[in-house]
């Protein structure tokens, strides 16, 4: 039987891999046993050996029945993440599979992954799957006849294969009774706007209940995943004026209902449920890169002389605008991983392992199926996603799931809570 929180009274895997590599930095060994996710970026994953994934599931798997030994209840978080036209949006993540390839998807990965999560030898962990970033909502926000429409989110919304494939593995992996489906839920910089809020929720529900899944498949939603935008922003809120202008018209907020993701992660809960999803789903939110400390961040709120200047002032996510995912400069490792650290929130876990690249910031030809995503050039002006905006991304940067150790180092630097 699923416990209502996998994380209350349990430990959390930590993955050899990120570990050994994050160890090996200078100043790495003070997070080297944090508990991070492991992703299952494409077939070969599972069994391992290939690049960047050296440890298969099974094997993983066999280390947490180890770590377990030190704990009552042990979770071991594993990322679905290879659908068909991967990142239709962005194309530093672009994966192996074509957006006709659903039997592959299916067949070749979701049955093998479930084959090995159902064995029996795992029944007393905890499995928490993340399933499938960026995905969904691309097909509410980057569709026509939106500006911030692409031809690849066009077809992925008109081939329904984003939604046969969370469902399929909603529906799959929620026959093992051990497993704790989160669907990725975006994050406040990007669904937080009334035009995509219940639209992404219903889409959800939608998805929910395509082909065998139920909303009974779905234990909760995760938020901010692999992005940077803070938990808290914690000396201003949404319900803040200045001179009687609401915060919502300041540049930086422009229009959004949430200023923040913790805040966004529990208005879309509460969504959710009138959606038709259970009323007990808990939410999760990626904190590894969410902190913006550092001698810049402020520690109080801004000045009251006009709208633009409190929020410019009070705001600790340094980003150009929220739109921003690639590498953030100035980014650091936000709150630790930690169980129920508000209402309705399952936990603050540590998702993108901190120290592996988004994307590249030039073109390096690679056979892992990975496109250039200008928005991780530092030179780049932007696009409509983010509202024409620099990048705000850091140079130099290898492909995306590769050791980037010069962004691992500001990481560190600018942690907060402080190391
Ligand atoms: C990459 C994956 C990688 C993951 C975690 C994603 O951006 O596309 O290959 O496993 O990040 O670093």
């Amino acid at each position: 039987d699923r416990v209502n929180n996998p994380y209350e009274d349990a430990g959390v895997y930590v993955n050899p891999d990120w570990s050994a590599n994050a160890a090996a930095e200078p100043g790495g060994e003070a997070i080297a046993d944090q508990p991070t996710a492991v992703w299952l970026d494409r077939r070969a994953a599972i069994e391992g050996g290939s690049a960047g994934n050296s440890t298969g599931l099974r094997e993983h798997l066999d280390n947490a029945l180890v770590q377990a030994q030190d704990h009552e209840n042990f979770v071991f978080q594993v990322v679905i993440y290879n659908l068909p036209g991967r990142d239709c949006a962005a194309l530093a993540s672009n994966g192996e599979l074509g957006p006709d390839e659903l039997d592959v998807y299916q067949s070749e990965f979701i049955d093998p992954i479930a084959e090995i999560l159902g064995d029996p030898a795992y029944a007393d962990l905890r499995i928490v799957t993340v399933i499938e970033i960026d995905s969904l909502p691309n097909l509410v926000t980057n569709v026509s006849p939106r500006a911030t429409a692409t031809p690849e989110c066009d077809e992925m919304l008109a081939n329904g294969n984003y939604v046969n494939g969370v469902s399929y593995a909603i529906d799959t992996l929620g026959d093992i009774p051990n497993v704790y489906n989160y669907i990725d839920a975006g994050h406040y910089g990007w669904i937080g706007w009334d035009d995509n809020f219940g639209a992404s929720a219903e889409l959800f529900a939608e998805t929910a209940n395509t082909g065998g899944a139920s909303v009974d498949d779905v234990h909760g939603f995760i938020v901010n995943t692999a992005n940077y935008g803070p938990a808290v922003e914690p000396h201003y809120d949404i319900n803040d004026s200045v001179g009687g202008t609401s915060v919502r018209q300041s540049e930086w907020v422009d229009w959004n209902r949430y200023v923040d993701n913790q805040s966004f992660a529990q208005a879309f809960r509460t969504e959710l449920v009138s959606q038709g999803f259970n009323s007990d789903i808990g939410m999760l939110i990626d904190t590894s890169r969410s902190g913006w400390g550092g001698p810049d961040r402020p520690t109080g709120p801004g000045p009251l002389t006009d709208v633009n200047a409190y929020v410019e002032g009070s705001r600790v996510d340094q980003r150009f605008q929220t739109g921003n995912w690639c590498n953030q400069a100035g980014a650091g490792l936000g709150e630790r991983p930690e169980v129920a650290p508000a209402p309705g929130i399952d936990a603050y876990v540590w998702v993108k392992p901190p120290g592996e690249s988004d994307g590249s910031s030039e073109e390096i030809p690679n056979n892992e199926g990975k496109g250039f995503d200008r928005m991780c050039d530092p030179t780049y002006e932007g696009n409509p996603r983010n509202n024409h905006n620099m990048s705000g991304a850091l140079p130099d940067a290898p492909i995306s799931g590769h050791w980037f150790s010069a962004q691992f180092q500001e990481l560190l630097a600018n942690a907060y809570p402080p190391l």
